[in-house]
């Protein structure tokens, strides 16, 4: 069915291409010892000769231009950016509450009419429902929380602009990164142009934008830069017979977990209305990076297009514009703070790369967005005082402790077979709405836009105990004692950045 669909759409085999791009990721994580890309200065080729220089190099080019856009226009610094594709094009769509959206006009660099310009579609509301017999079923109403749709391109078509209109500012498409050498003053970055010849670039500092595939993270992190993943396909499409327009499906569950054929994974749909008729519905799962499912994308695509007429009704003039598909990363710091490695002597990682985003919410886009003011603001102090090694760069993080705290509720949507009932995550789920539909909109809000504050979310938690003790049983099972370990440290890394952020 895959290449049925795909192969009707304009361009299906370039999509087709990017799926099996991304993935590698899963043939990457196998490897014993993960390729070496990042060198000291010393291993620099004899003979190069050096093309050009610049204050910050990006690698990548879709989060990484808000950056960029923001570091050129408001800090002035010289920015090359590469992307191995076209920058600003990206393969999913986003959407964001509009509050949120404010933190790009914090930045100085944004109006708010351009900001407005961005959003093609807002929402009178949105839900979440999990599949449990009717009568029990609670559907639980949230406003304010992903209710705007984005037009990516338009967004990311502005950041480049503003890139370019500065003197000194180059994005290069067509150009791959290949590796990196650090000397104790700046970073030669080595990179495959788009005629395919072989080039050296000068920098401060080298941000590392590559998303879930960079290979700086893996190099860093030993070859486990994630430990949860939630691989993800969708459409924009038109021609539903049932959507509302009005209304976004933030989480929605048809059916129990899937048992069969070796497969132990709960699948969720998100069904978001786009830009005119282009309504845009998703497929995913949350896993742990280790676990024996089928994980590809490829894959899943397969079930999307067989389990889509389940979920939403298609009518006759169903069309599909264009794939959305992507591996939403994420990491579980088992200590106090953050523990996934981010930084090296002038490098640093950014967005997908840096994996600091809750997967629980797909907010990655709103991780940056509400961090862009500070990332950028840290990152022009480091250079202005030439404090570029990995203990300075390192603290210019979009590490949230709360983010850390709630990513561990994805390990209760990741569905074991070896501990779970097929509709453990249902029925835990369904629990968690009825408590949240019996406080205040606010603790719904904020959990969805992963703004909790800590005693808002133990409220939560021990109602959701006291309503459905199976999960104290379910938290052994599926934490273990290291694990649950690990969340009481994440829990109390949150308590003590609260108390210092008070003090
Ligand atoms: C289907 C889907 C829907 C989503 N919806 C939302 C949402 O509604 N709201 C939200 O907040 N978040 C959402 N997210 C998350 C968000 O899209 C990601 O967090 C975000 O795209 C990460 O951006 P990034 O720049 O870090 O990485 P990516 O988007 O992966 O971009 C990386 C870029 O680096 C380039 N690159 C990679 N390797 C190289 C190389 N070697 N050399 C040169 N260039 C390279 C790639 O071509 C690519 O352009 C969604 C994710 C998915 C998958």
């Amino acid at each position: 069915m895959v290449y049925r669909y795909f192969s009707e759409l304009e361009d299906g085999d370039r999509h087709l291409k990017r799926v099996i791009e991304l993935d590698r990721y899963w043939e990457n994580i196998q490897e014993k010892s993960p390729n070496e890309v990042v060198f000291p200065g010393s291993e620099l080729p004899d003979g190069m000769t050096v093309n050009g220089e610049c204050d910050i190099f990006y690698v990548g080019g879709t989060l990484g231009l808000l950056h960029a856009a923001v570091m050129a226009e408001r800090y002035g610094y010289r920015i090359m950016l590469i992307d191995r594709h076209v920058s600003g094009k990206s393969t999913r769509d986003w959407n964001i509450s509009r509050s949120e959206l404010d933190k790009l006009e914090e930045t100085g660099v944004f109006s708010a009419k351009e900001i407005e310009a961005f959003i093609v579609r807002k929402y009178r509301t949105g839900w979440v429902e999990f599949n449990v017999e009717e009568r029990r079923r609670k559907k639980l109403y949230m406003d304010d929380v992903l209710d705007c749709a984005v037009d990516t391109d338009r967004l990311l078509g502005a950041a480049k602009q503003k890139i370019l209109a500065k003197d000194g500012c180059t994005v290069a498409d067509r150009s791959t990164f290949r590796r990196c050498y650090q000397f104790p003053d700046h970073i030669v970055i080595e990179f495959k142009g788009a005629d395919g010849e072989t080039l050296f670039f000068k920098a401060n500092v080298l941000v590392d934008v590559m998303g879930i595939l960079s290979p700086i993270a893996m190099q860093l992190n030993n070859g486990r830069p994630q430990t949860h993943v939630c691989p993800t396909v969708g459409t924009v499409a038109s021609g539903f017979r049932d959507a509302d327009y009005d209304v976004g499906e933030i989480l929605a569950s048809t059916e129990n977990a899937e048992t069969s054929a070796g497969s132990s994974r709960q699948l969720i749909w998100e069904g978001f209305p786009g830009s005119g008729k282009e309504y845009i519905t998703y497929l995913f799962f949350y896993d742990a990076i280790d676990s024996d499912n089928d994980k590809s994308l490829l894959g899943l695509f397969e079930t999307y297009f067989q389990k889509l007429p389940h979920y939403k009704a298609l009518s006759n003039d169903f069309h599909i514009h264009r794939p959305v598909f992507g591996i939403i990363p994420a990491y579980s710091h088992r200590g106090f703070t953050r523990e996934r490695e981010i930084a090296d002597d002038h490098i640093l990682l950014f967005g997908d790369a840096a994996s600091l985003g809750s997967p629980l919410t797909f907010c990655g886009f709103g991780s940056m967005v509400r961090n862009l003011p500070h990332l950028t603001e840290a990152l022009d102090k480091a250079l202005a005082s030439g404090s570029l090694l990995r203990a300075d760069l390192e603290k210019i993080s979009a590490y949230e402790p709360n983010v850390a705290s709630m990513a561990n509720l994805m390990k209760y949507m990741c569905y074991d077979a070896r501990t779970d009932a097929p509709d453990f995550v249902n029925e835990l789920m369904n629990e968690v709405m009825i408590v949240l539909d019996g406080l205040p909109q606010r603790y719904r809000q904020t959990m969805f836009r992963d703004e909790m504050r800590l005693d808002d979310f133990v409220t939560v938690l021990l109602k959701v105990a006291w309503r459905y003790p199976k999960v104290l049983k379910a938290t052994y099972d599926k934490l273990g004692v290291g694990g649950s370990v690990s969340f009481i440290s994440n829990l109390a890394g949150w308590a003590l950045s609260a108390a210092k952020s008070r003090g």
